[in-house]
């Protein structure tokens, strides 16, 4: 499991480290923060988070897996059991 993931769901979503853009759930979890940050204006909210999805798209990562997952609640990488 990503380590970032791991840990964010250790302390319910506060850890401040995200492994982005290479891995979705935390690039996720990263636009989820930025939309909560208090700044002069929206619109660099919306910058902010547009860079850091086209970094993850640039990366590989599925567009629009990285939206859906950034509208749903706080995503942490599922644990692959085998
Ligand atoms: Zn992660």
């Amino acid at each position: 499991m990503c380590p970032d993931c791991q840990a964010a769901k250790l302390t319910n979503g506060l850890w401040n480290t995200f492994n982005s853009p290479q891995c979705p759930y935390c690039t996720a979890r990263l636009i989820q923060r930025i939309g909560k940050l208090r700044t002069p204006t929206s619109d660099a909210i919306t910058a902010r988070r547009r860079v850091v999805l086209a970094d993850a798209v640039a990366w590989g990562h599925a567009e629009e897996q990285i939206r859906k997952l950034a509208k749903g609640p706080l995503c942490y990488q599922p644990e692959v059991r085998e």
